[in-house]
């Protein structure tokens, strides 16, 4: 096996190679500790027919992971200056392709095609550029890839309110916005040490698997998004008040909105914290046919 990319001497003697200099308005904090890497690859569950997608490669630390456990490995990386130091230290994998694009503006299913093809099985691991965790996440689930799910390393605030469950006050419309897509967990917290140069915060792994079915079938998603950001606009606020300030106005407004609350079982004084997805999900088809 070749030597590891992520050893705190190898990696310095790479940076020191190329004169690479870490851009933070990029999240470039790289992973120097083999450990974490193998034990972020393992909960992706890849067998030698799995393909892999990564978002950000930096000089290849998780990347050359991957390969070593997936058929197949795509990677999305911004900045340009690394592409030469990934043709070097991944010039050991043939099974590694590099793009170099930011992921935000990919045509990630179009690249699906073209360089999995017959790959059924598909997870996206990374180790994410925190300064643009929540958009990546959510563009990826909005693009309906062919995808099992995600295992990816992020600010562990970021990670608490993504898994977090109705009733604790991390939970709010991220958690929802993910939830409905995905089973949410926390596969594990990861110390500051295992990265170069080390965060400012801490961070966390999770792991997203995508539903079979949505936990609630509703008459349109966009608008129950809307309505859980709408119930989550004030914490302090019941739902009734928050739904009175944030929906359209119109003629009968507060009563349009009680009944809707009434035929989905939600008391008005209740907060949006308390509610679960079906229950947002029932409100917000409620809601529908007055405020859509
Ligand atoms: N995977 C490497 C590791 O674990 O050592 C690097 C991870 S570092 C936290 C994030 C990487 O994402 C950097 O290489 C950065 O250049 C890249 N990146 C930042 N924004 C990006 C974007 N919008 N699209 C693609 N890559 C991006």
């Amino acid at each position: 096996m070749n030597k590891d990319i992520a050893t705190p001497l190898r990696t310095k003697e790479i940076l020191n190679k190329y004169g690479f200099s870490f851009k933070k308005s990029l999240g470039q904090n790289f992973l120097i500790d083999p450990n974490i890497l193998r034990n972020i690859v393992s909960h992706a569950n890849l067998t030698e027919e799995s393909g892999a997608i990564e978002v950000g490669p930096g000089i290849g630390a998780l990347t050359e992971h991957l390969a070593r456990s997936a058929k197949k490995v795509v990677s999305f990386e911004i900045d340009q200056r690394l592409l030469p130091v990934l043709e070097d230290t991944l010039s050991p994998y043939d099974n590694v392709k590099i793009i170099h694009s930011d992921i935000l503006k990919a045509d990630v299913e179009k690249v699906i095609k073209e360089e999995m093809l017959g790959i059924e099985d598909i997870m996206v691991v990374a180790n994410l550029p925190y300064y643009v965790t929540t958009p990546i996440l959510l563009k990826l689930l909005n693009d309906r890839l062919p995808i099992r799910g995600f295992v990816v390393m992020m600010q562990k605030e970021v990670a608490d309110r993504i898994t977090a469950k109705p009733g604790t006050k991390e939970y709010g419309s991220l958690s929802i916005a993910i939830q409905y897509y995905v089973t949410a967990e926390i596969a594990m917290v990861v110390p500051k040490t295992v990265f170069m140069p080390q965060p400012n915060v801490d961070s966390a792994v999770i792991r997203l698997i995508k539903h079979d079915e949505p936990p609630v079938k509703v008459i349109s998603e966009d608008f129950l998004f809307e309505v859980t950001r709408t119930s989550f606009a004030q914490r302090r606020k019941t739902i009734l008040n928050n739904l009175q300030s944030g929906l359209p106005s119109g003629k009968e407004k507060k009563q349009l909105i009680l009944e809707a609350l009434e035929s989905a079982n939600v008391d008005p004084t209740r907060r949006g914290e308390t509610l679960s997805i079906q229950e947002f999900g029932k409100l917000a088809d409620a809601l529908y046919p007055h405020f859509g």
